[in-house]
């Protein structure tokens, strides 16, 4: 018995050929919803604990989970009934200058807290192999990742195809969120 495989024509185009659009707002939707997994290898488990600061026995007795032979992070159940990564965690973030005294005027939400040292599964969203596997798949992903075909930023087929295949993640994804002043 073997696979049926759909052959792709010669020369035949993707349909993002033309490329997407993505940036993303660090709105945090990525990181909850119902249970998952955000799978992290045992390089990345390193780099998290020497941003945590603790060793990576430490990380993965408390962040880790072990599933088939492998780790993911935690979740943390929320009183709605979502599971949140364990390192979505609410934070300030400075908005531009707008209150009437013309102070800018910090805003409290769940981001990622290790984001520097989030793992290739988060810094590769959202172009994977899933997603990119037809227009309605992208769609579909992007009712929750407002940052999906919105921005200035637009990755050319070459450039979300390097993103979907990396094997392990560059310093500055380009996938990243703006930084912010
Ligand atoms: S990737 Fe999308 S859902 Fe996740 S934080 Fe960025 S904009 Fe929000
Ligand atoms: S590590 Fe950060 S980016 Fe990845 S799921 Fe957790 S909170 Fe989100």
């Amino acid at each position: 018995m073997k696979l049926n495989v759909v052959q792709q024509d010669e020369g035949s185009q993707p349909w993002y050929a033309e490329g997407l659009k993505f940036t993303c707002s660090q709105c945090g939707n990525c990181c909850t919803g119902g249970p998952g997994f955000v799978w992290i290898s045992r390089e990345e488990i390193v780099r998290l604990a020497e941003f945590l600061k603790i060793t990576p026995e430490e990380t993965v007795e408390k962040y880790c989970r072990k599933f088939d032979g492998r780790f993911s992070l935690r979740e943390r159940r929320t009183r709605e009934g979502m599971y949140d990564c364990i390192f979505l965690k609410e934070q300030d973030v400075p908005t531009p200058a707008g209150g009437g005294d013309g102070k800018s005027v910090p805003l409290r939400r769940k981001m990622c807290s290790i984001y520097s040292v989030r793992p290739l599964q988060c810094r590769t969203w959202p172009f994977w192999r899933e997603n990119l596997a037809s227009e309605e798949s992208w769609d579909r992903a992007g009712q929750r990742c407002h940052g999906m075909s919105h921005g200035n930023r637009t990755f050319t087929r070459e450039e979300l195809e390097a993103v979907r295949d990396s094997k392990d993640w560059p310093q500055n994804p380009p996938t990243s969120a703006p930084k912010k002043e």
